[in-house]
């Protein structure tokens, strides 16, 4: 590890654990600012893996493989959120300044342990109660009232390990069917809106915030981000203060993503936080000045942070499966830009890219 300090200067290396497009989307960023970048992924070929200067191939928790990852890079980072706790803690031990920080991640891992968190740092969330069995979902239903939504605690992302109960009857299908493990039951939102803030925190405590978007989920993946979202000023005010309250509650470092549901009476809820950026973001890549992928190489690196207003409107579509074969087309489109992860294989729900149609900003 040669770590001389903040902030790292050109030619430095940041590590990345993960190698999927948005660590190819950092490893861009980090390009453009002079750095090189390592990148740690189980899969030869992952998407970012292929823009690194040391491309390391082995599962997350090879003690070898982060050994090496963390005597290349000045810094190191992720990408991914299920990341396994114990490669922090490796990488730790071998001298590696790792941004954000472990525990960070290892809240966001476990959907109870964050709804804690969130509400001790003060950040409102749906009432919810601990799952580890089906007799605790008759007595969620009991206490918190019909219908819950049922959520493993760990590992499920895009919707899957989740199901809706009415019943106490249904407990213990329902239990199965979030794969019998640890799990959360969440009262309903009652949102009308999903909303995002995506913001950053530099090394010197320096806090920047993107406007706000707005998404929509299809089966349980984001398909569409609209940014700037409108909102209030009210709506705004909640946004900020609950990404501020987390950023020192964290005493974070880096871009963190913060997913909101909005309620009629006007009130934000937290759904989740990822400490990493995030796919509500990409809007960024041509709607601001400085994208989130740049903010958080800058502030993992210990640069100072980035103007975060809207220079456009930007709709982002995500590209899923074999709707990335609509390259040609979309590539030809006026004001369009499109971005590839080079993923070899389409999969059905897998995200293979996305596009950012730009409008001005008041029209
Ligand atoms: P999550 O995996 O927690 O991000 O949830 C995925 C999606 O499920 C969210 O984007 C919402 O659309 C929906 N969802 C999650 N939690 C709740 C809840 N407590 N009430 C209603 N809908 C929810």
């Amino acid at each position: 590890m040669k770590q001389d300090g903040f902030p790292l200067p050109p030619g430095s290396v940041i590590g990345i654990l993960g190698g999927g497009q948005l660590g190819r989307m950092l490893a861009m960023a980090a390009a453009r600012l002079g750095f090189d970048v390592a990148v740690l992924d189980p899969e030869p070929g992952a998407p970012a893996q292929r823009l690194a200067a040391h491309a390391i191939v082995a599962p997350y928790d090879d003690p070898d493989a982060l050994a090496r990852l963390a005597d290349v890079s000045n810094v190191v980072t992720f990408e991914f959120e299920n990341v396994p706790a114990r490669a922090i803690e490796i990488l730790a031990a071998n001298g590696a300044a790792v941004a954000p920080t472990g525990r960070a991640l290892a809240i966001a891992q476990d959907r109870l342990e964050e709804k804690r968190f969130l509400n001790a740092a003060g950040a409102p969330t749906v009432a919810f109660a601990e799952v580890a069995s089906p007799a605790d979902i008759v007595v969620a239903l009991e206490k918190l009232g019909r219908p819950l939504l049922i959520k493993s605690r760990r590992g499920g992302y895009d919707g899957k390990g989740q199901a809706w109960i009415e019943h106490p009857d249904e407990a213990a299908a329902v239990f199965a069917a979030v794969g019998a493990r640890p799990s959360i039951a969440e009262a309903p939102a009652d949102f009308r809106r999903e909303l995002s803030v995506i913001s950053a925190r530099g090394r010197d405590g320096e806090i920047a915030l993107y406007p706000l978007a707005e998404n929509h989920h299809a089966d349980g993946i984001l398909r569409r981000t609209v940014a700037p979202a409108a909102a209030s000023d009210a709506i705004l005010a909640q946004a900020e203060r609950i990404a501020a309250t987390l950023l020192a509650a964290l005493d974070y470092v880096g871009v963190i993503a913060v997913e909101l549901f909005e309620r009629d009476d006007g009130r934000l809820l937290v759904n989740e936080f990822a400490p990493r950026v995030h796919n509500s973001g990409h809007w960024t890549l041509d709607g601001c000045e400085v994208d989130q992928f740049e903010q958080h190489i800058r502030a993992v690196a210990g640069w100072p942070l980035g103007p975060t207003h809207a220079i456009a409107r930007v709709e982002m579509t995500n590209l899923i499966g074999e709707e990335v074969n609509e390259w040609r087309r979309l590539s030809g489109e006026p004001e369009t830009r499109v971005w590839l992860y080079g993923k070899a294989e389409a999969r059905p729900g897998r995200k293979m890219g996305h596009v950012n149609r730009m409008t001005p900003l008041r029209s």
